[in-house]
């Protein structure tokens, strides 16, 4: 990992400054200079004892490929060649099991379970070379000037930018500073994270639990590992967090129901408060929100560091073409581009993750029923099935060029595993 900054170099004015070095900055920062603008990335090295994994679907694993991280990570990745659902709620009537395999859509894998702390390593290392790295504590101070932003980080260094991108987590300095108001709440749920072994092959599916007071979900690791999303109640967590090693396994093998035999051992747990969070408008006045400066939502069908993938890569397309042709790459027209680019991708993840969120909530028969009836329409209609799938996945028209397939097309995901699932397990 490059831990040295980069001196900041005679002409310290950029095209675009990326603030926050967390998974979406640095994708940002590479996607901005894979795009040929030039790029400084502000902030601190991502933390190495966050012990959560992100499965990462088709559309971000080609983005890695193409910013040619892939090689580096495809050895501490599993792909996930199915997703099951099963209703462990103590309802009156169960919903029925589904499972997804990504065959349906002609993928060999939906996507990959990825370390975080292995994501922003390898991403980190990418950076050698093709952009400006400063490892600040933090930016400190943002001043707008004639043709753009003037940045002071907390050691006084300055850096100017026309553009900058706003990666620097939930609660946002460079979002205050452009008064971009927010949506947000809270959900009376935390996720209690860490990883597993087990005696039983996983077979790449997986598997989530719908319980009375949110998903348990895990997720296949390479060899007899997965990951675990417990989202309880925050009591329930911390109580879960507390707990001794078999104690804990044991409690979380009754809520697996035998499913991957033997468990033990496992990683220190973390625990995260679920909130759910939506900016007003994702860009305003030369500082576009990318990741969760821009959208916070509950672990559910993992959706948030894909949509911030997306965000960053959208971003760099938009700025990219917009300086081609000769623009000032902050203006407004810009900056209003990039509000429309990502407003119905972003809102209709934050609400329908929401959504899916509440019903599993529900103590209600009637919304109990809808669920289930939906679940039903989705395990007997195929096309219906499909288009869900290949939506929960973001294969979706507006999908920025760096984020398709190099060699296949929209359709089909690159799959640089090809055949890494059998024997790994
Ligand atoms: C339990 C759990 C499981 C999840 N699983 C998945 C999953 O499977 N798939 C998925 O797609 N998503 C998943 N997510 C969501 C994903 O983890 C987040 O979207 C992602 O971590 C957010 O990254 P970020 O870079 O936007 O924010 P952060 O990781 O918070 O990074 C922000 C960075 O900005 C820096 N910073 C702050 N202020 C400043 C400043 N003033 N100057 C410079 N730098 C600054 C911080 O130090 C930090 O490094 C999950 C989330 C949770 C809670």
């Amino acid at each position: 990992m490059a831990q040295e900054s980069r001196q900041i170099p005679d002409r310290c004015r950029f095209d675009v400054a990326v603030v926050g070095a967390g998974p979406s900055g640095l994708v940002a920062a590479l996607c901005g200079a894979e795009m040929g603008l030039s790029t400084v990335l502000v902030g601190p090295f991502a933390s190495r004892k966050d012990t959560r994994t992100a499965a990462l679907m088709a559309p971000a694993v080609n983005l890695l490929q193409r910013l040619g991280a892939w090689e580096a990570l495809a050895t501490g990745v599993a792909p996930l060649k199915a997703i099951r659902l099963v209703d462990s709620k103590q309802a009156l009537l169960r919903a029925p099991e589904i499972t997804f395999l990504a065959q349906e859509i002609d993928l060999d894998a939906f996507g990959y379970n990825i370390a975080n702390a292995l994501l922003t390593e390898v991403l980190e290392r990418q950076t050698a070379g093709r952009l400006t790295r400063i490892a600040s504590a933090g930016v400190s101070g943002i001043e707008h000037i004639a043709d753009g932003i003037r940045l002071t980080t907390s050691e006084g260094e300055m850096i100017e930018a026309s553009l900058v991108a706003a990666a620097d987590g939930r609660h946002s300095k460079m979002r205050d500073a452009v008064a971009i108001a927010l949506s947000s709440w809270s959900y009376d749920q935390a996720a209690l994270v860490t990883t597993f072994r087990h005696s039983r092959d996983h077979s790449f599916v997986s598997t989530e639990f719908h319980c009375q007071t949110g998903p348990l979900t895990v997720v296949p690791m390479p060899g007899r590992r997965s990951s675990l999303v417990w989202v309880e109640t925050p009591d329930n967590a911390a109580r879960l967090a507390k707990l001794g090693d078999t104690a804990f396994l044991g409690e979380l093998a009754d809520h697996i129901q035998g499913l991957l035999g033997v468990l033990g051992p496992s990683s220190p747990r973390q625990v995260f408060r679920l909130q759910g969070q939506t900016a007003k408008t994702f860009a305003r006045n030369r500082v576009a929100l990318i990741g969760e400066a821009g959208h916070v939502m509950p672990p559910i069908g993992a959706q948030g560091l894909n949509l911030s993938f997306r965000d960053g890569a959208a971003l760099a397309e938009i700025a990219a073409t917009a300086r081609a042709q000769g623009e000032d790459i902050g203006s407004t027209a810009v900056m209003e581009r990039y509000d429309t680019a990502r407003r119905p991708d972003v809102t209709s993840r934050v609400w329908g993750v929401d959504l899916l969120n509440r019903s599993l909530l529900s103590p209600y028969l009637p919304v109990n029923l809808l669920r289930g009836a939906g679940l039903f329409a989705l395990s007997v209609s195929g096309p219906l099935r499909r288009y869900l799938m290949r939506e929960g996945i973001g294969l979706t028209e507006a999908l920025p060029l760096i984020m398709r397939s190099v060699d296949a097309g929209l359709d089909k995901a690159i799959s640089p595993l090809d055949g890494l699932g059998s024997g790994r397990a």
